[in-house]
């Protein structure tokens, strides 16, 4: 029995430590890795997140590590394997679920690898072009395609990232091979898309709603199947009910830590994030790039897990059918 105790002594203490550790969160800065450049979409919902995180986790500093590379799977690693402590948090999109069956060999497990601390946003997409692009509507696009076949590029935030699943997708139904250009994230590929280096590019609203609205690149379409609200996207119509019948992309923001974080580290992230969700600035911030922040049960780690296990069931087979995977 006393060898029992003895045994038992170090993993007591340890849980302990831990406990106590868990209670005081956070005592050093928080930092959300972001796996895409800085100025694009998925950085943009990350400083804004941190901003509302901030006052309901008591004050803390949280600052954002762009890592990025890899269509997202660099900085979705470097959080798989970072310390379960909770200070290094992961905000990751639709690549979480489409990651899995778009890339066949990504180091790490999007199911068993992260604790899913709750989902932030419904993000649609637009298809843009470059602003010295002849067409000025969906259809006058159709014939520029055609016209234009094996010259045409594409550009996206790299292998298994949202504007590459919708550029695949897009490039699936119209039958038309393009050549695609990929970069760290879709903030650097606008760049390059408003000086016209690259055609056309699917990006998130969060990205692109601002240059509609300064006229600083092309508007052709929205990829989700209904019309959006912002004032600079109203008239856009949707691919689907431009000819490409189904045609449906639109994407969701989450945010992840490592597999094994404290119940009560999570627990007082999910809150912060809830708080946060609610705040009256984000909201607005994100409705006026056309986002819808969660209101539901999705922001709940449980909840927000049996959708992304939903969404990888419900992309895998179109990913598959359309054969446009890639190593
Ligand atoms: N919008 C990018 C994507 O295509 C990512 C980013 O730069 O935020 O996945």
């Amino acid at each position: 029995m006393r060898h029992l105790l003895k045994a038992l002594a170090p993993i007591a203490l340890a849980a302990v430590t831990l406990n106590a550790a868990a209670q005081d969160f956070p005592t050093k800065p928080i930092t959300i890795v972001v796996p895409f450049a800085a100025g694009g979409p998925t950085d943009r919902v990350a400083r804004d997140l941190a901003e509302a995180m901030r006052k309901p986790m008591g004050g803390a500093t949280i600052v954002v590590d762009n890592a990025a590379g890899a269509g997202g799977s660099i900085g979705a690693n470097k959080v798989a394997k970072a310390p379960a402590d909770g200070y290094t948090l992961l905000l990751h999109h639709i690549g979480m679920a489409t990651m899995p069956t778009l890339v066949r060999n990504i180091p790490f497990k999007v199911e068993t690898d992260f604790e899913y601390v709750g989902m932030v946003n419904d993000v649609p997409m637009t298809l843009i072009g470059r602003p010295s692009l002849p067409a000025n509507n969906y259809q006058e696009l159709t014939a520029w395609i055609n016209q234009n076949k094996g010259k045409i590029n594409l550009a996206n935030a790299g292998i298994g990232s949202a504007s590459h699943l919708c550029g695949l997708l897009f490039q699936n139904s119209v039958k038309v091979d393009m050549t695609t250009v990929p970069y760290k994230g879709t903030g650097p590929a606008m760049t390059d898309l408003i000086g016209g280096q690259v055609d056309l590019m699917c990006d998130q609203t969060t990205n692109t709603t601002g240059q509609i609205e300064a006229k600083k690149v092309k508007a052709y379409a929205v990829t989700s199947p209904k019309r959006l609200s912002p004032a600079a996207l109203k008239d856009l119509p949707t691919l689907d009910e431009s000819g490409l019948k189904g045609f449906n992309v639109s994407i969701f923001h989450g945010l992840y830590a490592p597999k094994g974080t404290p119940a009560p580290v999570l627990k007082k992230l999910n809150d912060a994030l809830q708080a946060a969700l609610k705040d009256a600035d984000f909201i607005k911030k994100q409705e006026g790039l056309g986002a819808v922040v969660v209101t539901d049960k999705r922001v709940q780690p449980e909840e927000h897990k049996k959708f992304v296990a939903a969404e990888i069931a419900k992309w895998s087979p179109v990913i598959k059918a359309a054969g446009v995977y890639a190593d």
